[in-house]
């Protein structure tokens, strides 16, 4: 039996799936069929973009695999440099020619939309699945259960009868349990391998889902997976383990709502009261499994976690610190400053609280790291378009980012989104601000981007910061834009040509709103390109056209006694 995996990408609150990332949900799945009998080389991985660059096999692959199983869903869409989520058309298209038993899943099954601002409409009645299965629960426990039982490899049985599938109509729709991905996890890690990115990729893993508040955001899809299972700390650590001895290096602890209530429990109070000892076993024992990771990056963590329980949250960010990798990002889901809207839609934190956690964490992590950016600094996600919003909430969260601007803070990133309503959350029905607002949020976005975000990243990366390991990525007009592999990376501008896929140190030399301009660190003098030299700091155009009419350079003491800025240039250069 072969089984194909299409990875559609995913893109939710709480787990990231698109390249260079990849999911918990193809590893699981392969996880599963591993149990189910199947081997490593009858379990096939395809990205949609490997798709469709149409290699070897891959067309055949899609007619007669056994088994089709298709994840998709972007609940947040973002803009991907490299990598564009599946379209409803290329999902109808695989089914049309797939001669196997077909299956798709993931967070599609909350229903998809193309764009922020629009009501997400269900798979099943926005797409033609022919007879495709939607799994409406876990599609990793739907594959699994999709085999006869008894067949495949048994515990303590061996290898049973050759695998058999049921009718998919006759499968339950269930969610997995945490033991299962904890089986599956380790089972399907060596699909990381199959990854197009592979050994640059970064897996996403996964603590817990469900938020632990005992009221939820209008808008939010998290609380559809009941309450927060808690993985046990041996299960993620086992399964960085196995990703690690597949060759994986690169790590985000992302899925989950927030990382610091990861086995909180509940002291009642807003959030789950944080438990600072797990978070450091979590930590430890992943250091200790991955001696030689590259990256260790984390996502979410609830403002209002820090507000209410500050003493453990400041533990928990010194253990976080202490074994990450720097650049790191505690992503705030703020949603709006506006006391309304806040209200209206269950939001957790005020805009005081949010600001207080944003104090702490660039208190702690302000700091600069190995890879040229601060060790950890906070991110704020804005949602715009909820119940209760008017034009004053946009000056509202326009305030506050300027209080964090004048009060000399740091961040990281400010994501700003209009919301995208799911059947099933308080706010399907209900948005129509997102359309009555659209001109002003458009507005209101290109004014943060002038006046809050470009000031941010200059204090952020100043000119001259030199940041280790841009991986380089797309080629564009002369241009090469690259990033360090990470949780919300910077993207980079290069005005030159590299090989792709190598890693570079840059130096920074320009800033735009949402990305740098920067050299390759140190710039070799001697056989840069005018276009580079003229981007080196603190140098006009004249002067930088004399320096590189005076190439070649004998040496240091060379340069230095024929270019009167010499000396401030010196340590970008190399002879
Ligand atoms: S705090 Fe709100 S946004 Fe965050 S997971 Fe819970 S319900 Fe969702």
């Amino acid at each position: 039996m072969k089984a194909l995996i299409i990875d559609g990408y995913v893109d939710e609150p709480a787990c990231l799936g698109v390249p260079p990332y990849i999911s918990p949900y193809p590893r699981y799945i392969a996880g599963a069929l591993r149990e189910r009998g199947l081997s490593e080389k009858d379990i096939h991985y395809l990205t949609i973009d490997r798709l469709r660059e149409n290699p070897p096999g891959a067309g055949e692959l899609v007619k007669k695999a056994d088994l089709l199983i298709v994840i998709a869903g972007m609940t947040v869409p973002g803009k991907y440099l490299r990598a564009s989520p599946i379209t409803p058309g290329e999902i109808e298209a695989l089914f049309r020619v797939s001669g196997g038993v077909k299956v798709i899943g993931g967070p599609i099954r909350l229903g998809f939309s193309c764009e922020g601002g629009k009501a997400a409409k269900g798979a099943e009645s926005g797409l033609s699945l022919g007879d495709a299965v939607l799994a409406r629960m876990d599609i990793e426990a739907f594959v699994f259960d999709l085999f006869e039982e008894g067949r495949g490899k048994q515990p303590g049985k061996g290898m049973q009868p050759e695998s058999k599938l049921k009718a998919p109509e006759n499968v339950e729709h269930r969610f997995r349990t945490t033991a299962e991905i904890g089986r599956w996890g380790q089972k399907g890690a060596f699909l990381v391998r199959q990854h197009p990115d592979y050994p640059y990729c970064m897996c996403e893993l996964e603590t817990y889902r469900g938020c632990g508040r005992p009221v939820h955001c209008s808008f939010c899809t998290e609380p559809f997976y009941g309450a927060s299972d808690y993985r046990p700390v041996e299960d993620v650590v086992s399964e960085v383990s196995c990703l690690y001895s597949h060759g994986a290096r690169y790590f985000r602890i992302g899925r989950q709502p927030d990382l610091l209530s990861y086995h909180g429990t509940d002291a009642g109070g807003p959030v789950p009261k944080p438990e600072p000892e797990v978070l450091e076993r979590l930590y430890r024992g992943i250091r200790n499994v991955a001696p030689d990771l590259s990256v260790l990056h984390m996502d979410n963590a609830n403002p209002i976690t820090i507000a209410a329980y500050p003493e453990e949250s400041e533990q928990i960010l010194r253990t976080i610190i202490k074994y990450h990798t720097s650049g790191d990002v505690t992503a705030f889901g703020m949603e709006s400053a506006d006391p309304k809207v806040i209200s209206a839609n269950n939001l957790k934190a005020t805009s005081e609280e949010v600001f207080e956690a944003i104090r702490l964490v660039n208190s702690l992590g302000a700091v600069r790291g190995a890879n040229g950016l601060p060790e950890i600094l906070p991110g704020l996600n804005f949602v715009h378009g909820l119940m209760g919003e008017t034009k004053k909430t946009f000056q509202l969260n326009y305030d506050f980012l300027s209080l964090v601007l004048d009060s000399g803070l740091l961040l990281r990133r400010i994501n700003i989104r209009q919301v995208m309503a799911f059947p099933g959350t308080p706010m399907y029905g209900r948005d129509e601000a997102a359309q009555k607002h659209k001109k002003l949020f458009l507005n209101y976005k290109d004014q943060v981007r002038k006046n809050i975000d470009l000031p941010m990243l200059r204090r952020v990366v100043p000119e001259g910061t030199v940041l280790r390991d841009v991986m380089c990525e797309v080629h564009e007009n002369g241009t090469t834009f690259g990033r360090q592999l990470g949780s919300y990376p910077l993207l980079v501008g290069i005005p030159s040509s590299l090989p792709l896929r190598t890693f570079t140190d840059v130096t920074v030399t320009g800033h735009g709103m949402r990305s740098i301009t920067g050299i390759p660190y140190p710039l070799r003098i001697n056989s840069a390109s005018n276009a580079l030299i003229r981007e080196l700091p603190g140098l006009g155009r004249k002067a930088a056209d004399a320096v590189a009419a005076g190439v070649p350079y004998a040496d240091r003491e060379d340069f230095l006694r024929r270019v009167s800025e010499g000396e401030k240039l010196l340590r970008y250069l190399e002879f």
